[in-house]
């Protein structure tokens, strides 16, 4: 499980977390919502080391984060996160771009590490792409590309911010289908998203993060349906 105890953190003067707590449970499926700058993404790069906390705590599956004795190269391979934007590489088939992390980190040998490529590809519909260089593929595609990179490493846990945010309105939809998929399949993961309408169809809870707070965490139709917080029913009145 995830079990984040009272995290601070801030850059130079500005406290963008400001205690948060959260615990995600093996096979849960948590929701960030909340405006732009309440410190949603910088909570994912806390959770797997990508930024250092001010105070408090993160623990995966008994493993402390930020401390000095973890290896954050282990633990991120535990902890796959995919952001807003694509970050393929273009020199690289979309094959050799889901190989090289379980190679190189893992010390995969090749025939393998294509075997498990290949699986994530056909699982997330991008069988037929295997040879294929990112900058032929939409963003639709781009964006399941790299879901199944990070899925290629086996993770316990999954990040995903804004991964729809960047696509054009008619791609957003595959690439939801393939997070509503994990999410059925049991993977455990925590969601910044925008679209509330997805959000409120998979996640387990919604948390509401308003200026470096979490305001808010419920189920689904009660964070939607009778939000309690000023601040999330001003939020959900303006997203709707
Ligand atoms: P959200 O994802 O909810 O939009 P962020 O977590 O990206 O919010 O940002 C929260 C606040 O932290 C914002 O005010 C943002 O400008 C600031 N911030 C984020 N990353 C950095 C950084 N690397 N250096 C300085 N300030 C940052
Ligand atoms: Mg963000």
């Amino acid at each position: 499980m995830i079990d984040i105890q009272n995290v601070r953190k801030s850059f130079g003067d500005l406290e963008v977390l400001k205690g948060i707590d959260l615990t995600v449970e093996r096979g849960e499926v948590v929701t960030v919502i909340g405006g732009s700058g309440s410190g949603k993404s910088t909570l994912l790069t806390c959770i797997n080391g990508l930024e250092p906390i001010n105070g408090g705590k993160i623990t995966i599956d008994g493993t402390e984060v930020h401390a000095r004795s973890t290896d954050l190269n282990k633990l991120r391979t535990k902890v796959g996160i995919v952001f807003q934007q694509f970050n393929a590489f273009p020199h690289l088939t979309v094959m050799e771009n889901v190989t090289l992390a379980p190679r190189k980190v893992l010390g995969m040998g090749r025939a393998e590490a294509e075997a498990i490529a290949e699986k994530q590809l056909r699982h997330v519909g991008l069988a037929d792409k295997l040879s294929t260089y990112p900058s032929r593929l939409s963003g639709g595609q781009q964006q399941r590309m790299a879901i199944a990179r990070a899925l290629a490493m086996s993770p316990g846990y999954m990040l995903f911010d804004e991964v729809t945010s960047a696509l054009d309105p008619q791609l957003v939809g595959e690439v939801l289908e393939t997070l509503k998929m994990l999410a059925e399949e049991g993977m455990t993961m925590i969601l910044v998203t925008h679209e509330m309408s997805f959000a409120r169809d998979v996640s387990d809870r919604v948390a509401f993060f308003h200026k470096g707070v979490m305001a808010e965490i419920g189920a689904p139709d009660q964070l939607f349906g009778a939000p309690r917080h000023p601040e999330t029913q001003a939020f959900l009145s303006k997203v709707r």
